[in-house]
């Protein structure tokens, strides 16, 4: 028997508008002598995606996953890989025959590391990472860091230290700063006094620094960072941080079809006696009367987080949803939905992360008007 997938839920990629990003970033990056790593853990490697990182010259490509590095290597894809997840133990072999450069925060992993080169005979650049407030990964301690950094310089010949970096914004919400920066600096220069050379990279963070270098901000020795949503999306920094000065980076570059599989007038209010949803939580509901809601034929599973939706229509509201339902909200939506409609969502760095990872969404390509097969 065949199974043929269903061409709904969709997401439509445009190329061009993505590709239209990457250049965007990386010129205004290389301009201020910036290495970009594009960061492409955000659509699950997706090879006409990774593809347009490459082409739009980002310097490397990188993922938290190496699964995703090893598929874009056997595309091909002739650009330096990075490993932005600081490595498990049991992924060191695969690390070293996958990256050309990886994160590291741990001296034992940076021992395994080392040794696991000198076995394959090759060479791995490593970013040390510092924490600088974010409480994610990094040395905590500046002499533990610069005493783990001189020991790759001095005893780990199967790595070549590129340099120190930090991640930001990411679980302790921590603003990249320009002192933040100059942090991050200090502890190089600390690193650089010890080994007696400049390092290559210094790489202050993710899309929440580049804000420092459109505005034009970034300390000078700040050379590398890594950039995924806002190359992706531009939608976190211009809608959420309202920054007004980024309208160069379009919001459009992916749209979520989805087809209506429910159309009924129900109360908005739980009929009974309120225990527990699908997902041991006990919500609370507004009673707002009689409403008019639609069904969606796609869910938690392939959003992650349902009221991250956004509806491209005026009056359609996302109520939420278990794993595979969406439910919708339409008593002020002007048009007249059926059961088989489709209907259309931007996505934001959640939603877009699980769709295409869900097996359930097919994905499609276009350059302008024209379909691009993959
Ligand atoms: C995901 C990730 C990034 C990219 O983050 P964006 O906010 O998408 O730019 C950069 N660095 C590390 C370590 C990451 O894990």
């Amino acid at each position: 028997m065949n199974y043929t997938p269903a061409p709904y839920p969709l997401v439509e990629c445009q190329l061009d508008v993505l590709r239209e990003n990457v250049k965007n970033i990386t010129s205004r990056c290389h301009k201020a002598d910036v290495t970009v790593a594009g960061v492409i853990k955000g659509v699950n490697a997706k090879m006409p995606l990774v593809r347009q990182f490459a082409e739009g010259d980002c310097d490397q490509i990188a993922s938290s996953r190496l699964e995703q590095l090893y598929d874009i290597k056997m595309a091909g894809i002739q650009k330096p890989l990075l490993l932005l997840r600081i490595p498990m133990l049991c992924e060191i072999p695969n690390v070293v025959s996958i990256c050309d450069i990886a994160l590291a925060s741990e001296p034992a992993t940076l021992q395994a590391l080392n040794d696991e080169c000198l076995k394959q005979n090759k060479k791995l650049k490593i970013i040390v990472m510092a924490d600088l407030g974010d409480l994610r990964e990094g040395f905590w301690n500046r002499d533990e860091l610069v005493e783990a950094c001189t020991r790759v310089e001095r005893q780990m010949p199967g790595l070549e230290l590129a340099g120190i970096g930090t991640n930001l914004g990411c679980y302790g919400s921590i603003q990249p700063t320009v002192e933040k920066m100059n942090d991050l600096i200090a502890y190089a220069e600390a690193v650089e006094a010890q080994i007696g050379r400049r390092l290559e990279w210094i790489s202050g963070g993710a899309t929440s620094s580049f804000v420092l270098l459109n505005d034009g901000v970034m300390p000078a020795r700040i050379n590398h960072l890594r950039i995924g949503e806002n190359i992706l999306l531009g939608r976190d920094l211009q809608v959420d941080w309202k920054i007004t000065n980024m309208q160069y980076l379009r919001m459009d570059a992916f749209t979520l079809k989805a087809q209506v599989i429910e159309v009924k007038d129900k109360p908005s209010h739980p009929v009974g006696k309120i225990f527990m949803d699908a997902f041991g939580n006990f919500p609370t509901y507004v009673d707002r009367g009689i409403r008019r809601r639609a069904l969606l034929g796609i869910g938690k599973l392939d959003l992650g987080s349902i009221e991250k939706l956004l509806p491209r229509d005026s009056g359609v509201e996302v109520l939420g949803g278990s794993s595979d339902h969406t439910i919708l909200d339409i008593e002020e939506y002007s048009g007249d939905l059926q059961v088989g409609d489709i209907m259309e969502f931007d996505l934001c760095y959640t939603t877009l992360l699980f769709l295409t990872s869900s097996r359930s969404v097919t994905m499609r390509y276009f350059e302008g008007d024209r379909e691009v097969f993959a």
